[in-house]
């Protein structure tokens, strides 16, 4: 056979790795080319809320697709949008929807809307505050506020320098807020955090307090927070939104991986009235400078209709209280295994960390290792380092779960 010609991301061609073909998903399950059935326990990166391929939405991206493909959004708008926006003004609070299309550029665009706001107030605040073991995306601007490490230290002369305030430890969050405290009274811009959950930094969790008080603080200084909650969103952490676990209404909100239910790519950055009121003027300098040319694309707007429908007509936060209350009996399990570390749960996340002493971290010997013992088993399960995580939507079967519990706990035999 000929060598392909795709560069797959993050991917080392030089290790070989088998990349297998997918030819049809259904659920929490992936069929591939030569027969196989595989468990998605990472809903696709995290993007699969519902399952593969849900009717509704499906059927909405099939329908628009018949009516209009497409269109520049630039000074036109179309019924899509326009619903879209309204549902997710009532969803989130935020009087403001900024179409883009991956998690990265609601990213981008929330970074540029920020100092923006500043700019156009004609005060000079431009530095962001981050915290340690962010990610945020891949583009320059999205690893400017991310952690510095392997993935962008190619790049690292590019990178804007940013103020970084320590991970909130349980008994060291006092450090979090002197740092982010002292980050806000020296005229921050922005903050911008992953609530509850540091999903590429390693599935990090710390509780809702924690983000109550950061925001309380940020508030207190006129520094805006940025929530990205590109994979908490959706449900993914027990609520919609992880901010609602906190009470707490970020002034620039980023969305996207669940937004279509995993279906096809869009993405929002949803803004407060002052954001907007900003960038409003008769000024064209102010104008809003950002777009891609698939900005609020029809048929991804249907599909984020339809999925925002499938929450309200079906039992969804059932089936996530289920899938959570599972995954809490699964860490309990592993909890109480030798090897394992640092089981966490958040909502229908689990996490852990085997044991591997100085071998930590992501380019731990052990990942390459752990990703093949889980596709040996036909389980879709891709390590960050020495920690490894179920993510998986939320129509899987209380029968894949607990293959993926006991999947886990088996893999403590590749630390002997
Ligand atoms: N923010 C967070 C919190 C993420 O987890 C990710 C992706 N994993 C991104 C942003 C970037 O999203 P995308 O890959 O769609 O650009």
């Amino acid at each position: 056979m000929t060598r392909s010609p795709v560069w797959h991301p993050f991917t080392q061609h030089g290790l070989q790795e088998p990349i297998p073909m997918v030819e049809r998903a259904e659920g929490a399950s992936l069929y591939t080319a030569d027969g196989r059935r595989i468990v998605d326990a990472i809903s696709s990166w995290w993007v699969v809320t519902h399952g593969h391929g849900h009717p509704r939405i499906i059927a909405a991206i099939a329908d628009q697709a018949q009516k209009l493909d497409h269109v520049i959004f630039a000074g036109w708008t179309h019924e899509p949008a326009e619903t879209l926006a309204r549902e997710l003004v009532a969803l989130t609070g935020l009087p403001y929807a900024f179409f883009s299309d991956s998690g990265s550029t609601c990213v981008e665009v929330a970074l540029k809307m920020a100092l923006g706001y500043w700019a156009h107030r004609g005060e000079a605040r431009h530095r962001i505050i981050v915290m340690q073991h962010s990610y945020h995306g891949d583009t320059i601007g999205t690893m400017s506020v991310g952690e510095r490490g392997v993935y962008n230290a190619a790049y690292a002369p590019l990178l804007f320098d940013v103020g970084e305030v320590p991970f909130p430890h349980p008994q060291a969050e006092q450090a979090t807020y002197d740092a982010l405290e002292a980050e806000c009274r020296s005229g921050a811009a922005a903050f911008i955090v992953e609530p509850l959950v540091l999903g590429a930094g390693g599935m990090l969790m710390y509780p809702p307090h924690v983000l109550a008080e950061m925001a309380r603080i940020c508030a207190a200084y006129g520094v805006l927070f940025i929530a990205d909650e590109v994979m908490t969103g959706w449900g993914r952490t027990g609520t919609l939104l992880a901010c609602e676990r906190a009470e707490v209404s970020p002034d620039i909100l980023c969305l996207a991986k669940g937004i279509t239910g995993g279906s096809i790519p869009l993405a929002v950055t949803m803004a407060s009235a002052p954001i907007y009121d900003a960038h409003y003027s008769t000024d064209r300098a102010k104008t809003f400078y950002h777009s891609s040319s698939y900005t609020a694309n029809p048929i991804a707007c249907a599909a984020a209709v339809a999925n925002i429908a499938v929450w309200r007509d079906e039992p969804v936060a059932q089936r996530i209280a289920t899938l959570a209350a599972q995954q809490a009996e699964g860490a309990a399990m592993l909890a109480c295994l030798p090897g394992i570390e640092n089981v966490r749960h958040c909502g229908t996340i689990l996490a852990l960390d085997y044991a591997v002493g100085q071998g930590a971290g992501y380019l731990s010997d052990l990942q390459p290792r752990l990703l093949a013992f889980f596709r040996e088993r036909d389980l879709l399960v891709r390590p960050l380092g020495n920690t490894a995580y179920l993510l998986p939507p939320y129509g899987i079967s209380a029968e894949d779960l607990c293959s993926l519990h006991t999947a886990l706990a088996e893999a403590v035999g590749l630390l002997a």
